[in-house]
């Protein structure tokens, strides 16, 4: 992407071209235009997920298939996290997390693009946990690394006349809270009423009024998953995650 003018001249990988007045960048957590903006990167949050992907789950890993029901199972123990979701095409994915150091895996030496590496290491971790999980982790496939990275909470940038962000490209946070994907629908909205709104007297007022709130409102997301993330990591995780369940059952009657 290149400034053009007022606006911005993007170069796509298949050699074509684009001219535009204003650019959104939503291109998610690697985002590629949120360097244009500022150079502010995500910490390391201390925690990695194993990921993986199990295939038609109703014949593969039919136990844990039939406790899932289509929805998600949350299970808790010994600081480690392995939450399991149902997808509409019979599959199943998995994030088994831990508290690691940022490269601890990989300098553990084991390599996850091994699919047998990834399972070994993975059936260590949940050694102890009920042979139920094994099922799970014998017939799991594209097994993922994902350290969880978040956004510094007190961020901050000059706003642009002509660029701006949202959703993970601006507030990339780990999936504890589940949030990410709320806040990057409200972004979105809210960003097109100030650019759509007559108080404010130019596009780059706009933005920078957009900008201002949306940090706010991040902030707020970020700090909950973080403390999210950490309670889901601690010897006491059933009883945070019981007591969420509660207050929501309490939430709902009321
Ligand atoms: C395991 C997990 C569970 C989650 N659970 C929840 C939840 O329960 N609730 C919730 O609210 N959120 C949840 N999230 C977070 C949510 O998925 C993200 O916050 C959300 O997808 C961010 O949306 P986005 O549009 O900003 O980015 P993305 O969804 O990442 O979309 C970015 C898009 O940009 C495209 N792109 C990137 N670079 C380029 C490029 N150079 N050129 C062209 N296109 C490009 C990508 O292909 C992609 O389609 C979860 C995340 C994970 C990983």
């Amino acid at each position: 992407m290149a400034a053009d003018g007022g606006g911005w001249k993007i170069a796509f990988q298949s050699g074509s071209f684009a001219a535009a007045d204003i650019v959104i960048a939503a291109d998610g957590a690697n985002s590629k235009i949120r360097p244009y903006l500022t150079g502010i990167k995500p910490f390391y949050t201390g925690l990695t997920a194993i990921e993986a992907v199990v295939y038609d789950a109703a014949i593969n890993t039919p136990r844990i298939h039939r406790l899932l029901k289509g929805g998600k199972i949350f299970a808790f123990g010994e600081s480690k996290s392995l939450i399991v979701s149902s997808k509409g095409d019979g599959s199943l994915a998995f994030y088994a997390g831990r508290k690691i150091s940022e490269h601890g895996y990989r300098d553990s030496g084991v390599d996850f693009s091994d699919p047998a590496q990834a399972r070994f290491a993975v059936e260590q971790e949940f050694a102890s946990w009920d042979s139920i999980w094994l099922e799970l982790f014998a017939h799991a496939t594209s097994w993922t690394l994902r350290p969880q990275y978040c956004m510094p909470l007190d961020q901050a940038w000059d706003a642009l006349p002509n660029l701006t962000m949202l959703g993970d490209a601006a507030h990339l946070m780990p999936p504890y809270a589940g949030e990410g994907a709320n806040m990057a629908m409200l972004d979105a909205l809210e960003l097109s009423l100030a650019l759509l709104s007559a108080e404010f007297e130019d596009v780059h007022t706009a933005i920078a009024h957009y900008e201002k709130n949306m940090r706010e409102r991040a902030k707020a997301a970020m700090a909950m998953t973080l403390e999210s993330m950490e309670q889901l990591h601690s010897p006491s995780a059933i009883d945070y995650m019981t007591q969420i369940i509660g207050s929501g059952e309490a939430w709902e009657r009321d």
